[in-house]
């Protein structure tokens, strides 16, 4: 491991330790590039409208970044007004959380459910037709949205044999479909190479080579962020030779933490931020459709979709430098590719997702939960020190998960 790529257990516990003192979930730093805003109104008005690009097989234009439904209502209502047209979860929505501006307007916008394997985890949990058929069914009447335009297979595939043998999604899908309840298939994926609960488990990418030449879906949610990511980009390309549509997620690898960072906030380059780099990143240099980028509050809206389609600058380009120095030592991408070499079957990629989830979006709830249900947890691990030989960061992987594990039950 090089001196570059290496965090200690002390700096990663002072590091942490100081952001949860300060509440994590507030904005500390980088106020003097956007100032705060007071209200929906203006945060849209900063934000502009955003520009939209065509999605999968189908070509509708969706907004460059989109929505969620698990986005907080000023935000949303601000991104409404920005024109945010596609939204994703539209199932975390109860019926009186539903934008009064998407139920008056329905087909303006394009609402996606998100299914899950039923019986389990996305792990060890099942595909299932007349559970997903309910599921949605049920969702439709608890939000009155009427009909999903994307039906979402959350998690997605565990192999390619899976994608062949298991056609229970696709089943309900169709079903649902003869009823005009439900428009096109979708599948956000994440990795199952080496994961000892996923016999057989694959890569994201393989996967989703395979799901495009499979050609019934229409398009895909995948884990990608700043750096290098060879697989995944060479997965871009095909895609987009292909028509297959692509909505990058888990974008902000280690953002959270930086922003916390008092002194590397004062190193960036005038006139920029880590979000709106990141943003402009995405949705001008690289070969994503659209991007999902978490926001708490109007603050980091304007931050954030302000990006949206702008060239990024001589400073943006040093900025994403710096962050990506910085995230490659201390904030997993989610690739797997240490995964298949772990002796004694630790979940890495998975502990290291709740890590983000705890300290770069400061949800120490769902990470806690998240974290509790694992059936093998950081404190199983030898310290052997294998996977870090196979991590394309270096990531210090053993240091990390031991001062997760000390950290979450105390954040
Ligand atoms: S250091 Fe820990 S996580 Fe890494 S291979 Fe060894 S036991 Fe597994
Ligand atoms: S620890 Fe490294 S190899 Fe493992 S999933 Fe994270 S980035 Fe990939």
């Amino acid at each position: 491991m090089t001196e570059r790529h290496s965090i200690g257990r002390r700096e990663f516990l002072g590091r942490s330790t100081a952001a949860v003192a300060a509440g994590l979930a507030s904005r500390l730093f980088g106020k003097t590039l956007f100032g705060e805003v007071d209200s929906i109104e203006e945060a849209a008005a900063r934000v502009g409208r955003l520009p939209r690009r065509t999605l999968g097989y189908s070509r509708r234009e969706v907004s460059v970044i989109i929505g969620s439904g698990d986005l907080a209502s000023a935000p949303a209502e601000a991104a409404i007004l920005c024109g945010v047209n596609y939204w994703h979860k539209a199932n975390r929505w109860t019926r009186g959380e539903v934008p009064a501006a998407v139920l008056k307007n329905r087909d303006a916008h394009y609402v996606q459910v998100t299914v899950d394997r039923i019986g389990g985890n996305h792990e060890t949990g099942r595909i299932d037709e007349p559970s997903h058929y309910d599921f949605v069914k049920d969702v439709l009447k608890r939000t009155g949205l009427g009909y999903f335009d994307d039906m979402q297979f959350h998690y997605g595939y565990h192999n390619k044999r899976e994608i062949k043998n298991e056609r229970g999604f696709v089943r309900a899908f169709e079903r649902l479909k003869k009823e005009g309840l439900v428009k096109h298939l979708c599948l956000s994926q994440h990795g199952y190479a080496g994961n000892a609960r996923v016999p057989g488990g694959e890569s994201a990418a393989e996967v989703l080579t395979a799901v495009v030449e499979d050609g019934i879906y229409e398009h895909a949610q995948i884990m990608y962020s700043y750096g290098h990511d060879p697989e995944i980009n060479e997965f871009l390309s095909f895609a987009r030779k292909k028509g297959f549509g692509t909505i990058a997620m888990k974008t902000a690898r280690g953002v959270g933490r930086m922003r916390q960072d008092r002194e590397f906030m004062a190193r960036l380059p005038q006139g920029t931020a880590p979000h709106n780099a990141l943003v402009r990143w995405l949705t001008t240099a690289t070969e994503i459709d659209a991007a999902v980028i978490r926001v708490r509050n109007l603050d980091e809206f304007v931050e954030t979709f302000s990006g949206a389609g702008k060239s990024l600058q001589a400073g943006d380009r040093r900025a994403l430098e710096m962050m990506t120095a910085r995230a490659d030592r201390t904030a997993c991408r989610l690739c797997t590719a240490c995964q298949p070499y772990c002796p004694r079957n630790i979940p890495i990629a998975e502990i290291l997702r709740f890590e983000r989830y705890a300290l770069d979006d400061g949800d120490w709830g769902k990470a806690r939960t998240l974290y509790s249900g694992l059936d093998r947890r950081a404190d199983a691990c030898a310290a052997c020190g294998t996977c870090v030989a196979h991590c394309p960061q270096e990531l210090p992987i053993p240091d990390r998960l031991a001062a997760f594990h000390s950290l979450i039950y105390r954040g």
